[in-house]
């Protein structure tokens, strides 16, 4: 089977439906129960959940994770990445804030290459020893990353958030979501390494530039300590 080729996105984002908001109560650390509330949006680049917390409209640069689904990692816990463990971080540290956001983004699996490609990453990156991060993409014919955000700044936009304090190591992101004209500051979110996620950590640190500040070595003999005990 061929693979797809993903154009750039140029025609003009819309949001084609909102439902919500919907009150779920979210358990944060297995001890409190902190009220969300979620909104489902269709735009014509793909479907966001949009999980808030306190009044988003009022707030002055409010907590915002953008969250790329990963079915490894959200469905079944995968140690490889650091998408669970962000997540997770995520809904702690907004739900210990007054007022925040978490974007769950619907089609943004494996950078935007979706399910089943991503799939073929994992699986022949696997097989022949690629890094998971750029060189399984170059080897199966992709760019390193298909997602643009203009999706995402119109849903911030119909929250009326033109400020932002954005939960990410990801220049790339925080350069992209500036350019749509937010003023965006930004908080690190730094999973702790391990033996599972330390390849994908160095490449995200060392090729990337993610802002990941810590020293993988020590950290990862560390961890490694712990979860075999
Ligand atoms: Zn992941």
């Amino acid at each position: 089977m061929g693979l797809t080729k993903f154009p750039e996105v140029s025609d003009k984002v819309s949001i084609l439906s909102h439902v919500g908001p919907a009150n779920i109560p979210v358990s944060i650390d297995k001890r409190t129960i902190v009220n969300f509330q979620e909104h489902y949006f269709n735009t014509n680049h793909g479907e966001f959940v949009v999980a808030v917390k306190g009044d988003i409209e009022k707030a002055q640069w409010p907590l915002v994770r953008i969250q790329s689904v990963c079915v490894h990692a959200h469905i079944f816990g995968s140690l490889l990445c650091d998408c669970a463990w962000q997540l997770e971080e995520s809904k702690r540290l907004i739900a210990n804030s007054s007022e925040g956001m978490i974007i769950f983004a619907l089609d943004h699996h494996g950078k935007g290459i979706g399910l089943m490609n991503h799939f073929r990453i994992y699986t022949e990156g696997q097989q022949k020893g690629y890094d998971l991060v750029i060189e399984a993409y170059e080897k199966l014919g992709f760019k390193e990353d298909y997602r643009h955000y203009e999706e995402v700044a119109a849903i911030l936009s119909w929250f009326n958030v033109d400020k932002l304090n954005l939960l990410t190591n990801s220049p790339r992101k925080l350069k992209l979501i500036e350019s749509y004209g937010l003023e965006v500051k930004h908080s690190s979110l730094e999973a702790p390494h391990n033996a599972y996620n330390i390849d994908e950590l160095s490449v995200k640190k060392d090729k990337l530039g993610h802002m990941i500040s810590s020293s993988v070595e020590s950290q990862n003999q560390h961890l490694e300590n712990n979860l075999s005990t």
